[in-house]
């Protein structure tokens, strides 16, 4: 198994005004399920959970400029994966 899609995004702090949270998750392609998440939020660090990675999981499958990209970086992902078989 690879490294699987990584999806990254600086998202805009609702309690901090100003501050960017950089938040990252990363997809298994075949399903699509996210294998490792990581933001340096409090929420995340105390709980393991918090409301970036909601946001960024979100994005994924409501915004369509970052779908298309995901979708790309999955295509990529799966060709060369048929490389490596052949
Ligand atoms: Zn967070």
């Amino acid at each position: 198994m690879g490294e699987g899609i990584a999806v990254s995004a600086d998202i805009r702090s609702k309690s901090r005004k100003g501050l960017l949270q950089y938040t990252r998750i990363v997809l298994d392609p075949p399903i699509m399920k996210i294998t490792m998440a990581s933001c340096d939020c409090e929420g995340y660090t105390f709980r393991g959970h918090c409301w970036y990675i909601e946001t960024l999981k979100q994005l994924v499958v409501s915004d369509e400029r970052v779908r298309e990209e995901v979708m790309k970086a999955k295509e990529e992902l799966m060709r060369t994966e048929e490389d490596i078989a052949s």
